[in-house]
């Protein structure tokens, strides 16, 4: 699967603080990803914080460089 850019579901996922969905028609599971600003691999969630009932900050980790980074909401895709 490539990563794909949905800002619904991204925005769905900071609004309810739950970094995954469930696509409740294919039972599909989505996360967030982001290419690292280093070497472009893909990076995945490391941490993130809440705040009430919503995300605030996500910090992924790069697989290759071990690099962990913060990238604003529009660079963020699902896969
Ligand atoms: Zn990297």
């Amino acid at each position: 699967m490539e990563p794909m850019v949905a800002p619904v579901v991204v925005d769905r996922m900071f609004e309810t603080s739950e970094p995954r969905f469930v696509d409740p028609d294919t039972n599909r599971c989505f996360v967030m990803v982001v290419l690292c600003p280093n070497d472009g691999e893909r990076s995945y969630i490391e941490t993130y914080k809440k705040s009430g009932q919503s995300l605030t900050t996500v910090t992924f980790k790069c697989p290759a460089c071990e690099r962990c980074f913060e990238v604003s909401r529009e660079h963020i895709m699902v896969i």
